[in-house]
């Protein structure tokens, strides 16, 4: 069984998307599909969140964007007869997030602990509805919602993974499933104690796909993003910068915490203790070897 992570923009665009099904639909084996939500699309929902909640009705469009900019991805890649329901699903999910938005613009008094909930189960929305459209787009895909199994615990403030529970839970929500192709959503989680939508960080999805791969005992885990692999910089600021075939877990580690944006510093720890390979792969070109970490 292998993990297959894809990037924001690996599933921002129609064209992206077609990759990402026949990638996945080429896959032999049970493949667990990890999705982003679409590329910008969380930075979007936290703008619009923070806007809400200033009392600011530029909320309104940044949602009307958002739920257009989902529809039109739906309507380029999901197979005719799964559109409707498809768009119902969006629909649903766009009129949740009005009703948070709507509570967070009126009730400027509510305690700050509620409207940071409210906020995150607004945001949470990018990956449920990415993944609601990967769902659709590929053949005999299953539905998993992993804030069922991904659990936080609010620790010195902060939102903190529960390492043993999660384990637990995704064994038992995942390990005994016959599909062979799995999609769940990145990045969300729920607090354990109190039930809320929280999330893994931003850039939170690799992190979702490794504990998946480490609590299953994957074959590999896969990062596939719009770089050709794991590169000596970011080729953004630095042109030059050249594909790594190979690397340890430790020198990826070194590059990811001084900021190497291509994997989420906290995603290699749970598969190195599982010497599970990780591959960083290109969406828009998969015919390109990429970067093995091992
Ligand atoms: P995704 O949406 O797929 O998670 P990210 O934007 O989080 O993608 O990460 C991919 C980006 O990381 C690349 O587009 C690249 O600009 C940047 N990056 C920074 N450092 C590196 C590096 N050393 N190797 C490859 N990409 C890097
Ligand atoms: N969508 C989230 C973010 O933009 C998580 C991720 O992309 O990994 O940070
Ligand atoms: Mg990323």
């Amino acid at each position: 069984m292998k993990v297959l992570k894809f990037g924001g923009t690996s599933v921002g665009s129609v064209e992206s998307l077609r990759n990402v099904k026949q990638i996945v639909e080429a896959c032999q084996g049970q493949v667990m599909v990890v999705v982003s939500a679409l590329g910008g699309v969380t930075n979007q929902l936290i703008d619009m969140t923070g806007r809400a909640q200033a009392g600011d009705a530029a909320y309104e469009d940044i949602l009307v964007q958002v739920r257009q900019r989902h529809l039109d991805v739906i309507a380029g890649v999901v197979p005719v007869p799964q559109q409707q329901q498809c768009n119902a699903i969006v629909e649903q999910f766009v009129e949740g997030m009005s009703s948070f938005c709507s509570m967070l613009c009126l009730n400027h008094d509510l305690p700050a602990d509620m409207a940071a909930n409210i906020k995150d189960a607004i945001v949470a929305h990018g990956e449920i509805m990415s993944s609601a459209i990967v769902t659709c787009l590929i053949d005999g895909a299953e539905p998993h919602f992993s804030p069922n199994f991904i659990k936080t615990r609010r620790v010195d403030g902060a939102d903190t993974l529960d390492t043993d529970l999660t384990r637990r839970l995704i064994v038992e929500h995942l390990g005994q499933s016959k599909a062979q192709r799995l999609v769940m959503q990145g990045f969300i989680a729920d607090d354990a104690d109190t039930g809320m939508k929280t999330n893994l960080g931003r850039g939170g999805s690799d992190y979702t796909a490794a504990l998946v791969a480490a609590a299953l005992g994957a074959e590999c885990l896969e990062i596939w993003t719009d770089v050709d692999g794991f590169m000596t910089a970011d080729p953004r600021t630095h042109p030059d910068a050249t594909v790594i075939p190979s690397m340890t877990y430790e020198q990826a580690q070194r590059m990811c915490d001084a900021g190497a944006k291509v994997i989420y510093p906290p995603t290699l720890r749970p598969v190195a203790e599982r010497h599970i390979p990780v591959w960083v792969k290109n969406t828009f070109n998969p015919s390109a070897p990429g970067t093995v970490i091992q």
